[in-house]
């Protein structure tokens, strides 16, 4: 696709408050987040995948998560939370969340170790959550994850994610998260995968949720971009970890995704040096960051000093 036909805006959606504080073992007390979130608001983003409703048992670092929704919602943004089963969704629609995404993985390995089903199983337990958000008006989002690729079973054939969106359509959703959730996505692959869905579900809106587990995020959100996704997940300061790669990095920084978009003419509604200084903040309050070029090296922009001499350049 020649560059002058790539998308002139797309939506990101900030998920450190869940993927990335869900990866802190250490706890963050609930004041933290508000400001880490208030902050965040303040950057010009408008989307936030704001917690999951789990089981306080499952995940204690996002037991707070009714206290933090209540506190965040009178900061225009646009709310997002994630819903395990149908007694989270109740939670997270008692507190106002407007749009709930599900939670499902593509394979049968990996669903069983998160969800304790098959897929297939774990997808049917999702239908009460779709009519309880349909009876008050809530939209529902589904995901995919470990769509291109599982750490126990290796690459996913495109016919399984073709019959998981089936069966999402029959639900009525129709928006779906595709999650390279540890990071082993490459960009062909991507291009790939959306030329094929896009084919086959031309009705569906395709989201992307990258972690940079191999460095290969950043190539592959320019896939899908160039493939018309216009809905990208990231995260503050490249927070959120991979549980099957201790070590490696977290979700496609927030400040990175955008440096990149707003370089290529493609606007994120974001002002990037604001976002570089809350992730600055973000490390130094959670002490370490998840990746971040931005952090590293700062933006194109930020020219630096001509040296007086060139002589140790070679
Ligand atoms: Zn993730």
């Amino acid at each position: 696709m020649p560059t002058d036909s790539l998308p002139k805006q797309v939506e990101i959606w900030e998920v450190a408050p869940r993927d990335g504080f869900q990866a802190e073992e250490t706890w963050i007390p609930t004041e933290t987040k508000l400001e880490i979130i208030r902050e965040l608001a303040s950057t010009g983003l408008k989307s936030m995948e704001i917690t999951s409703f789990v089981h306080p048992k499952a995940i204690p670092q996002l037991k707070d998560a009714d206290e933090v929704v209540s506190q965040a919602g009178d900061l225009n943004l646009k709310l997002r939370a994630l819903v395990p089963n149908v007694r989270g969704a109740e939670r997270a629609i008692n507190v106002g969340i407007k749009k709930l995404k599900l939670m499902l993985s593509a394979t049968d390995s990996h669903s069983l170790s998160n969800a304790n089903a098959t897929a297939r199983d774990a997808q049917q337990k999702l239908w009460p959550i779709a009519d309880l958000a349909a009876k008050h008006g809530v939209s529902v989002g589904g995901s995919v994850s470990v769509a291109f690729g599982c750490p126990y079973e290796g690459k996913v054939p495109l016919e399984r994610i073709a019959a998981i969106l089936t069966r999402y359509q029959e639900m009525d959703v129709h928006e779906v998260s595709l999650a390279d959730t540890t990071g082993m996505a490459n960009p062909v692959q991507v291009s790939q995968m959306l030329r094929y869905l896009n084919q086959e579900f031309p009705e569906m809106r395709f989201s992307l949720h990258l972690h940079n587990t191999r460095g290969m995020a950043l190539a592959n959100a320019v896939a899908a971009l160039q493939e018309g996704v216009l809905d990208f997940d990231s995260s503050i300061a490249g927070l959120g970890g991979c549980p099957y790669a201790p070590g490696a990095s977290g979700n496609i920084a927030s400040e990175d995704l955008v440096h990149a978009f707003h370089e290529m003419g493609v606007d994120t509604g974001a002002n990037l040096e604001r976002l570089i200084e809350v992730a600055k903040n973000v490390r130094d309050r959670i002490g370490h960051d998840g990746g971040s070029y931005m952090l590293q090296a700062g933006p194109n922009s930020a020219l630096h000093q001509k040296p007086v001499s060139q002589s140790k350049l070679g």
